[in-house]
């Protein structure tokens, strides 16, 4: 079985690669190993390998973690956030990435103004409209990007989605397709407060095929610090 350390090389140089193949600055997508899960071992041997960008699902286990890491980490929350819990991420994150209702970015704006910064966000999208999933629907986005502009202490920097689960990454290619058209067509309507900077898109199953629709953060559990016990998540 190989290491952490080799997964993370081998994954960040395929990314680089991806994106020269498609045309694209090879600093262009940045690999976010996701960490959820993990023990701060396993988080330290990405990092020696380089990696500073990691995602974390869970409130309580991103802030049990932080302390216990070097500072110069980008912490990514990228799970489902409730919005009593923002106050414990807010200021301490780099992306907050899965903003899926109106009222969590009111909520993330209020906590940023009473420390005096605006925090970043993505707006999530449900792509292909799943049941269980969290996000805007595509069609409910442009209305979400209005209503989310003019709230204070937040700043929409672009758009994130979980594809469907597949057996063949190229069943998603359509998906990722319409995520960089949707950013497209955000950024035209040129929204004061609105930048279509990021595309967060692409997991361990699919990411080379996000890569080549214009993802520039991949979020990669898995394939870089191998299967998930959830039996150790509270
Ligand atoms: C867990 C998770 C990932 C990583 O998934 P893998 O398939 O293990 O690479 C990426 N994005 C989100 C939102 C996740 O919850």
């Amino acid at each position: 079985m190989s290491s952490v350390f080799e997964n993370y090389l081998k994954i960040r140089s395929d990314v680089k690669n991806l994106c020269e193949k498609s045309g694209r600055n090879p600093e262009d997508c940045t690999l976010i190993a996701v960490s959820k899960t993990k023990p701060v071992e396993a988080i330290m041997e990405a990092y020696e390998a380089g990696c500073r960008d990691f995602g974390e699902n869970y409130v309580q286990e991103l802030t049990e973690k932080i302390p216990k890491l070097p500072e110069d980490i980008r912490w990514h929350m990228i799970g489902h956030l409730q919005t009593n819990k923002v106050k414990y991420i807010v200021g301490r994150t780099y992306l907050i990435h899965s903003v899926d209702s109106v009222k969590l970015a009111r909520e993330i704006g209020k906590q940023s103004e009473k420390l005096g910064i605006v925090s970043d966000i993505l707006l999530e999208v449900n792509i292909a409209n799943e049941e269980s999933k969290f996000g805007f629907k595509p069609d409910e986005v442009a209305e979400a990007v209005s209503e989310i502009s003019s709230v204070p202490g937040v700043r929409i920097k672009g758009l994130m989605t979980s594809a469907p689960i597949c057996e063949d990454p190229e069943e998603n290619r359509v998906f990722f397709h319409n995520m960089k058209q949707l950013s497209i067509d955000i950024k035209k309507q040129k929204t004061d407060n609105v930048y279509m900077d990021f595309l967060s898109m692409g997991m361990s199953g699919d990411y080379e095929t996000a890569v080549g629709e214009g993802s520039t953060f991949v979020r990669v559990g898995t394939a870089i610090f191998g299967a998930r016990d959830y039996h150790l998540v509270k």
